[in-house]
């Protein structure tokens, strides 16, 4: 059975998979979302003896429909290879009375390699299936992690091109080397003189102007995104929950049927919505914590039933969820607004016009499947002092959040229901902010790969080959503009006129 996509925001013709990661963003500004969520086709039982690919093609058949058997499994082969340091590729490490699911173990070392990875070959394949002759401009806005992540995956890809903004002095100065120093003849990458906010609103303004669209047209080329909001960047998030609890389940962690909470650290509310999409198509998914840093709208958003990005922006020690739109919550609002894409459409009107939106007691209603609190800075590091002093693991601060809201969660609860955190990103990749937590004292003096070395040191995990890379790597892009200058910084890159 085909499984087509619509927008959130209006009733026009539904697309396939194909044309909608083709895309990106719905002509009407709105998002895709599967016109119905699929159950999962195989008991916990199958898949709790498949690996993580066989695992990808269970989950990911059920919503890229048009896709061939061979092509997907040609996409998940290509994907999920030797680019990953271990063969689990998502593996389970149990610490504290939590079980982390270690998404960072791909190319650039945080989870935005476990849907990155695959993005460029679904969409290369979407393009042959939809006769598109034109190049593929991907435009992407960052907050640290997903330009470098989709910078890697689209390196040298056939047939496309990469424009990444970031936001000059909101990123760490890890994230930044691993992006300027990024090779490849077809990658470009821009620090935008604005936060991340600044980039995400300038990037959709590219995507939402016609006439620019009409010239690029002219010169055989086309946008799509690689931005969270690409259905294929999601769905390919789903299936590392699916594999997690298959995991557990096979390695007796968990009884049969027996629920697990989600714990995530959120940002652009990507990788929360995968879960719940996990949830809804049979897994045994009991809570889904929502875990933000001090820019903690959507712990507002949860307690109150407002959205309201009307707010100082804090620049804080895990940048990549310094975020104040988050993105993919509007696929929730329109699950719980019925599927009604009138009443979406208007609250991110709303949105776009005030800066926030309220939801009807109706809709609040449905988020009970959701919990929603936040950490401050002070507590972030105080947790990841903690777990390295009591287990010897050490998490990055991002991971950091999503713990320090699961210990909130439990005294707010008393909840006993085993949980399941998602560690977004390894230690290396934040690793001054990681030791200072550990010991300023000792630490804040040293140099960034002094620390590295350190944190190898009292961590016993060895430095991944990313780190490794860039300490002697040259800086290859210096471009630098101003937030209202994006479209012509994207003109000039592409010579259209
Ligand atoms: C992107 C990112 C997040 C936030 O994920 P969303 O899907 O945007 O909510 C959290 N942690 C790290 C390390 C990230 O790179």
């Amino acid at each position: 059975m085909e499984l087509l996509y619509k927008s959130t925001r209006s009733d026009s013709a539904p697309v396939t998979a194909s044309q909608a990661i083709l895309k990106g963003l719905a002509d009407d500004g709105g998002l895709f979302v599967p016109v119905q969520l699929p159950k999962l086709s195989v008991s916990m039982e199958e898949l709790s003896k498949m690996n993580y690919q066989e695992t990808a093609y269970e989950v990911m058949k059920l919503f890229f429909t048009d896709f061939t058997e061979e092509e997907l499994k040609r996409c998940i082969a290509r994907a999920y290879d030797e680019k990953f340091d271990t063969e689990e590729i998502a593996p389970i490490v149990k610490a504290d009375g939590a079980y982390y699911l270690e998404l960072f173990h791909g190319a650039t070392i945080a989870f935005k390699d476990m849907a990155l990875s695959i993005l460029p070959h679904l969409m290369t394949v979407s393009a042959k299936k939809n006769q598109v002759k034109n190049d593929i401009v991907i435009l992407t806005a960052t907050s640290g992690d997903t330009g470098k992540a989709a910078l890697a995956g689209f390196a040298d890809v056939e047939g496309t091109k990469i424009i990444v903004f970031y936001p000059e002095n909101g990123v760490s100065p890890i994230q930044e080397k691993q992006m300027v120093t990024q090779k490849g003849k077809n990658t470009y990458v821009v620090a935008i003189k604005g936060n991340f906010d600044d980039a995400q609103s300038g990037v959709k303004a590219i995507f939402n102007d016609k006439e620019f669209a009409k010239e690029l047209e002219a010169s055989h080329a086309q946008f799509s995104s690689a931005n969270s909001i690409n259905i294929g960047r999601l769905i390919p998030q789903v299936v590392y929950y699916v594999y997690a609890y298959a995991k557990l389940l096979a390695e007796g962690e968990l009884a049969e049927g027996e629920k697990l909470n989600v714990v995530v650290p959120t940002g652009n509310f990507g990788n929360i919505l995968a879960a719940f999409y996990a949830k809804n198509m049979g897994v045994p998914i009991a809570k889904l914590i929502c875990a933000s840093n001090d820019n903690k709208v959507l712990y507002d958003f949860f307690t109150t039933g407002t959205y309201d990005r009307n707010r100082e922006f804090i620049l804080t020690n895990s940048p990549s969820m310094d975020i104040l739109i988050s993105s993919n919550l509007e696929r929730l609002i329109y699950r719980i607004a019925g599927e009604d894409s009138a009443a979406n459409a208007e609250l991110m009107n709303s949105l776009a016009a005030n800066g926030s939106y309220k939801i009807t007691d109706a809709m609040k209603e449905k988020l009970k499947d959701f919990y929603g609190n936040y950490a401050k800075e002070a507590e972030t590091e105080q947790t990841i002092q903690a777990l390295y002093d009591n287990t010897g693991y050490i998490i990055d601060t991002h991971t950091a959040v999503a713990a320090t809201v699961y210990k909130k969660y439990k005294k707010d609860t008393a909840d006993t229901t085993k949980t399941l955190i998602a560690s977004t990103a390894s230690p290396y990749k934040f690793t001054r902010s990681v030791m200072n937590a550990i010991d300023k004292e000792k630490y804040h003096a040293m140099g960034d790969f002094e620390l590295v070395d350190e944190l190898c040191r009292i961590s016993n995990v060895p430095v991944p080959d990313a780190i490794e890379e860039i300490r002697s790597a040259r800086v290859l892009h210096t471009r630098v503009c101003e937030k209202d200058k994006m479209k012509e910084t994207v003109r000039e890159i592409l010579k259209t006129k």
